[in-house]
């Protein structure tokens, strides 16, 4: 039997009494003061390099910052209360972001505003520390509470059974509420409840039509205008409200209960349409998306809100969950613009163009049932799948009318029939 390593998190609610409401916000603090002022220094280094050649142009590392938070706990005392744990994962987090700005994929960290944008999160790493009882972790579970380092208990509405191996907890603040969300490790044989098929799949994805299959297939993004309509109406009687005042607090709860609505509605929909989509696709292709380029671009709002990257993720770890084989292709493939049936790049092809027609072997396409075909060759070659793919995909009636019927259920299933 094959054991696989499953990274999963889950996401629990909990509600902190007064003080460690309070301590939990002076770590937010802690780690946002942290984060700024390591950055602060790196920009502070980079220019003496530059401007009046002093120094070395070294790399913003583990070693570089952990010598800075090192600094800063002898200046500043008050820092050696903060959870260490914590503020080694915000510094990584910057390191992270440094290795994307060294290989130019992203643009230079910023400065975490700590008014305007406060983070309000934090992430404690597990810890494995000897006591005379033996080998204890800084992150575990006693009765129905769970122990976070320094932080001591917190008492969870709901106690979920995890039986993995617990590698960090992050808590965060959410729309007025408290969550911990706990990363561990499941080692376990791959479910395989769902039958191997042969159904292949290239998904394109878009803001028209949110998924498009390479079998033709549309589904739409979930229909949030009624909770956005009621999210807009309380942000505009919040912002006439005088602020802090007792009508200006009732509207702020509101609000983060529409907010929160919207959150799991989203989840939830995602969730029925991934395991819809692992349930009856053997083989899924997607492009890798490079989304703060799509936010730069004039379509940013309603980017963020659908948030691809989660139901991606969704798919990638029930593909890996049950056994289903999930490949991404490199961004930039040009997906849209190359015809399907021979190949021809068509460079000339207009952003709003739905359907167009091939210059060379003048087929009429469908822009994202080709970009979907496209994605799906691309995938098979890229995973060397392609000679399966001939016998496979050739789609003959026979085997069109029993996906139609999977379809059609899977439709029904998600309430779009
Ligand atoms: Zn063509």
């Amino acid at each position: 039997m094959v054991y696989k390593i499953f990274i999963l998190t889950d996401k629990i609610e909990f509600v902190p009494d007064k003080d460690l409401e309070g301590e939990l916000n002076f770590n937010f603090r802690a780690t946002g003061y942290v984060f700024n002022k390591t950055l602060e220094y790196s920009f502070y280094r980079e220019n003496l390099v530059k401007e009046f050649a002093i120094g070395n142009n070294c790399k913003v590392d583990r070693k570089y910052t952990q010598e800075i938070i090192k600094t800063l706990k002898k200046t500043k005392p008050f820092l050696k209360k903060a959870e260490s744990t914590c503020i080694e994962a915000s510094t990584d987090r910057l390191i992270k972001a440094y290795s994307g700005y060294y290989a130019g994929r992203t643009g230079r960290p910023k400065f975490k505003s700590l008014k305007k944008n406060p983070v309000r999160s934090i992430t404690l790493r597990n810890n494995n520390y000897t006591t005379k009882d033996g080998i204890k972790s800084s992150i575990r579970w006693e009765g129905n509470k769970l122990r976070l380092n320094k932080l001591g208990y917190i008492k969870v509405k709901y106690k979920r059974d995890i039986d993995g191996k617990i590698k960090e907890a992050t808590i965060l603040k959410e729309n007025g509420k408290w969550f911990v969300c706990i990363t561990y490790e499941l080692e376990k044989i791959p479910k395989a409840d769902f039958l191997e098929n042969n159904l292949y799949v290239g998904i394109d994805v878009g803001l028209t039509d949110f998924l498009t299959f390479s079998n033709g297939k549309v589904i739409q993004k979930p229909d949030l205008t009624k909770i956005n309509e009621r999210i807009r109406y309380y942000q505009q009687k919040l912002s006439r409200q005088k602020e802090g005042g007792s009508n200006w607090k009732k509207t702020l709860k509101k609000l983060h209960k529409w907010q929160n609505k919207k959150n799991n509605t989203v989840k939830d929909y995602y969730h029925k349409i991934s395991y819809n989509i692992i349930k009856h696709c053997q083989f899924i292709a997607m492009e890798t998306l490079n989304i703060r380029g799509m936010i730069k671009s004039h379509l940013s709002r309603s980017i963020h809100e659908i948030g691809w990257g989660k139901l991606i993720e969704m798919i990638r770890y029930k593909a890996q969950w049950y056994g289903r084989q999930f490949v991404q292709i490199n961004q930039w493939f040009p997906s849209s613009k190359k015809c399907n049936v021979c190949g021809e790049i068509n460079h000339g092809l207009g952003r709003e163009e739905r359907e167009w027609e091939c210059p060379h072997c003048h087929s009429t396409l469908q822009r994202d049932v080709n970009a979907a075909k496209n994605i799906l060759d691309e995938g098979l070659r890229a995973t060397g799948s392609m000679v399966l793919c001939l016998v496979d995909f050739i789609p003959n009636n026979q085997r069109k009318t029993t996906y139609y019927y999977e379809w059609k259920c899977f439709d029904e299933k998600i309430g779009m029939a």
